[in-house]
């Protein structure tokens, strides 16, 4: 067992921390005020090779492995989360499934610009009535001559306003017992019908771009169809598989960021004459916040490796999206009452920490769904 990153994921992480220290902490506290999505940001991070990380060169990407990608995640979480959630979709949730289940001509289509971050990615599932349930789906696929025709409506969709094309999955049919098929398209941004509204006024990932889709009558050709389409339910289940990881790794660095200030904060702040890092209560829930951060590290980086050599990671995704994320929101509420009123101020950036943390616990299946697949893991449903 190897518990020392390799060189060339060492060089990474140092390369991302600093990229991320100069250029996205020192913007978030106003991206978040102002809502701002950082799109220069992401221009760099494409030019660094960062939106292609986990894809082969081929592919436009750097081919880099899942630990490798799972760090970047953790550093640029560490310095904006709403950064960290655009990044983690457009990478897991916008460019994936074009590598695992595209066509070569899809491929180079439309994976190629996303890994080299010439735009992004976005993947929309959820629906107004379709949220943990996704079998609930309502928008619809229906094939005419060459061509299936889209109708339907999807919420929260993380990137579209910057995508260039979204992954929308729709009904195409029932199954031989009855079910709904569910299958994925790629649909380019600008299809006639096609439309992408981007007001949602969200408590926290600020600096992520979120929105509505709706499609009316939206055509696109049948080469469009993404992987198998009897298979569509398989495949976005494995997708979001790949997604948790990444939203535990984002979870990840929010909790170290909130952690970091913390700690500095308790070795500086006197109080009864003494530092309050000399209190033993202040010790024990730094103490813990320690602890947990490093467990959280452990499944995050367990669950990657398991990905990268092939073996099932579903449960280690889902252990570690639910450590992860709870830890986060735990560990910036604790980093906020070490700072007492200074950290219910807005420039103290521990607020902001907390409000983009508890987005963990809903994004890409809540805490309650990764107990519902844990559960199936082991045999309970
Ligand atoms: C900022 C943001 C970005 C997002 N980005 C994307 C994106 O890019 N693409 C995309 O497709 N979606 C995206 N989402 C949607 C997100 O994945 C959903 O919000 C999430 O899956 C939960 O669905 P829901 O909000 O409809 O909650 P619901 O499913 O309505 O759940 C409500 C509550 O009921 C609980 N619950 C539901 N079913 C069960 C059950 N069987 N057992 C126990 N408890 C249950 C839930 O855990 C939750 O606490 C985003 C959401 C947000 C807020």
């Amino acid at each position: 067992m190897e518990f020392e990153l390799t060189r060339e994921q060492q060089i990474v992480q140092d390369m991302v921390r600093d990229f991320a220290r100069r250029e996205i902490a020192p913007h978030a506290e106003k991206w978040d005020q102002e809502a701002i999505f950082p799109k220069d940001v992401f221009k760099k991070m494409g030019e660094l090779g960062l939106l292609g990380l986990p894809f082969p060169e081929q592919y436009g990407g750097s081919g880099a492995d899942t630990i490798t990608y799972a760090i970047a995640v953790e550093e640029i979480g560490r310095a904006c989360g709403g950064t960290g959630l655009s990044y983690a979709a457009a990478v897991s949730l916008g460019a994936s499934p074009l590598y695992y289940f595209g066509t070569e001509e899809q491929k180079q289509e439309f994976l190629v610009p996303l890994a080299k971050g010439e735009a992004l990615g976005a993947f929309g599932l959820t629906e107004p009535n379709a949220g943990s349930d996704a079998k609930g789906t309502r928008t619809t696929a229906v094939l005419d001559g060459d061509e299936y025709v889209l109708n339907g409506e999807k919420c929260w969709i993380t990137n579209a306003g910057y995508a260039k094309c979204v992954i929308v999955t729709a009904v195409t049919g029932e199954s031989e017992n009855g079910k709904k098929q569910i299958s994925a398209f790629i649909v380019p941004t600008g299809t006639k019908g096609f439309e992408i509204r981007c007001n949602y006024d969200k408590m926290g990932v600020r600096a992520s771009n979120t929105c509505e889709l709706v499609l009316k009558d939206v055509r696109v050709p049948k080469s469009h169809l993404l992987g198998d389409p009897s298979k569509g339910f398989k495949q976005f289940l494995f997708t979001l598989d790949g997604g948790r990881i990444s939203i535990a790794a984002l979870a990840l660095g929010i909790a170290q960021a909130a952690f970091d200030k913390a700690l500095a904060y308790a070795k500086e702040r006197k109080q009864f004459g003494q530092t309050i890092s000399s209190f033993q209560a202040i010790q024990f829930k730094l103490a813990d916040m320690a602890m947990e951060i490093e467990l959280a590290r452990n499944m995050v980086l367990k669950a990657a490796w398991l990905k990268d050599q092939k073996k099932p990671f579903s449960k280690e995704a889902a252990f570690a999206k639910l450590f992860a994320s709870e830890t986060a929101t735990k560990v910036c509420n604790q980093a906020l009452q070490i700072h007492g009123g200074y950290g219910y101020m807005r420039e103290y950036g521990i607020e902001r920490m907390l409000r983009d943390a508890k987005l963990m616990e809903i994004g890409e299946g809540t805490s309650e769904i990764q107990r519902l697949v844990i559960a199936r893991h082991l045999g309970c449903l």
